[in-house]
């Protein structure tokens, strides 16, 4: 059996070696990273994640190190309800339940995992070359390795991805995102929300990650005048005093702040022997928190392949079959929500909450369906 070599050890290439391990593949790791740092950020795990993690038997230490999600909330800047998804009746009919957890706590449960896996930090990867049935890989250190197989889990900003397509293209969304974890005290009854509060150009979105965190986002369109070291409690000073209570007990210097961008869905995830695993090959906005989701679903979509199928090239062919559809409905979904939660017209707005109010729960719940429902 060949060797399988990982670039990235991110939340879709841990999976993928956990995944590939347990079908009997020798996996490796390259990783950038000198360390793996404890990201002041947490993640909601939907449906679609906790079934994957259920079938390689990592599904009870999750639930154990994470906070359990009972509903999702689109909310106005007042903590009044526009729209909500009760994930009860899912986790009925999925048999999972929907996490939030700590970003580094994930990590932490899945590198102790991955079995006999081995794991290179610090060799971040240049450029890569294929010959013959064979891999070269450049590292930036100056050092090569020869791989049979390599998958590219190395991110929105793909060196893998380079290598082998260049014409493919990163979207700016134009928003700016702040993360971070709380250890504020707010109203018991929000314990299992995941809520979204929506106002004019900018939204706040919270969830418990633990009993006594809470993680916690802020959007706002990104302007000119807008610079990233903004305060914060002034920004959202017109918001319900529980968002102002959650980002007074955060310890600033671990707030992150990114721009969001998302890859403009591609044609193809593999060449050859090489083939590309969540953000590589299916970047996308974090507004439906699908973006892990679908690197996890792709994780295990394709082991199974590279166990079934005959020839490599057939296993990325059918793998790419399998997930490709769905991950692209994903991002192009989730772009379109980003620009509906970021309306800056005050009329365009009071209609979008209105109509929020007033679709029936039975589309978006059948939405959520398909979108938690895996097909392989
Ligand atoms: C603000 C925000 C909120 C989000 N919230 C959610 C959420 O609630 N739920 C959800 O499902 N998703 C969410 N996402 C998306 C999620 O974070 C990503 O989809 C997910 O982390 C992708 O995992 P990955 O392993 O494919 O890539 P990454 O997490 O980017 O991991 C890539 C790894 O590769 C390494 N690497 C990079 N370049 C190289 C190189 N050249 N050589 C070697 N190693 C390299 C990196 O160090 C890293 O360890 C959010 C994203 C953002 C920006």
């Amino acid at each position: 059996m060949k060797k399988i070599t990982i670039i990235g050890a991110g939340i879709g290439g841990l999976t993928t070696a956990i995944a590939l391990n347990q079908k009997g593949f020798e996996v490796e790791i390259f990783e950038s990273a000198a360390e793996f740092k404890k990201a002041g950020s947490g993640i909601n795990l939907a449906t679609n994640a906790m079934q994957v993690y259920k079938r390689l038997g990592i599904y009870n230490e999750i639930i154990k190190n994470s906070n359990v999600t009972n509903s999702m909330n689109a909310r106005t800047k007042s903590l009044k309800f526009l729209t909500s998804i009760n994930l009860k009746p899912f986790e009925k009919e999925f048999e999972v339940k929907t996490v939030a957890i700590h970003r580094a706590t994930l990590h932490k449960i899945l590198v102790q995992n991955i079995g006999d896996t081995k794991i290179y930090l610090n060799k971040k990867i240049k450029s890569l070359k294929q010959s013959s049935g064979k891999v070269d890989i450049f590292f930036e250190d100056g050092t090569t390795h020869t791989a049979e197989i390599v998958i590219g889990s190395d991110g929105i900003h793909s060196a893998v991805r380079k290598s082998i397509f260049n014409k493919t293209k990163l979207r700016d969304a134009k928003q700016i995102c702040w993360r971070g974890i709380s250890n504020a005290k707010i109203n018991e009854k929000h314990k299992g929300e995941l809520n979204e509060l929506w106002s004019k150009g900018k939204r706040f979105g919270f969830v418990h990650i633990s009993m006594n965190q809470i993680y916690w986002f802020a959007l706002i369109n990104r302007k000119k005048s807008i610079n990233k070291d903004i305060n914060l409690q002034e920004l959202f000073s017109d918001y319900h005093p529980t968002i102002n209570t959650i980002i007074d007990e955060t310890p600033k210097e671990q707030i992150l702040c990114n721009e969001i961008w998302d890859l403009k869905p591609i044609d193809k995830w593999y060449h050859k022997n090489i083939c590309l695993v969540g953000d590589s090959a299916h970047a996308t906005t974090p507004n439906m928190g699908q973006g892990a989701v679908q690197a996890i679903e792709s994780a295990l979509a394709l082991s199974i392949c590279i166990k079934d199928e005959s020839s490599i090239e057939k296993a990325f062919n059918k793998y790419q079959k399998i997930r490709k559809e769905k991950a692209n409905h994903v991002t192009e979904t989730s772009w379109r929500i980003g620009k509906i939660a970021q309306l800056d017209n005050i009329i365009i707005i009071v209609l979008r909450n209105f109509m929020m109010k007033v679709l029936p729960t039975k589309i978006t719940e059948n939405q959520n369906r398909k979108l938690y429902k895996l097909n392989f």
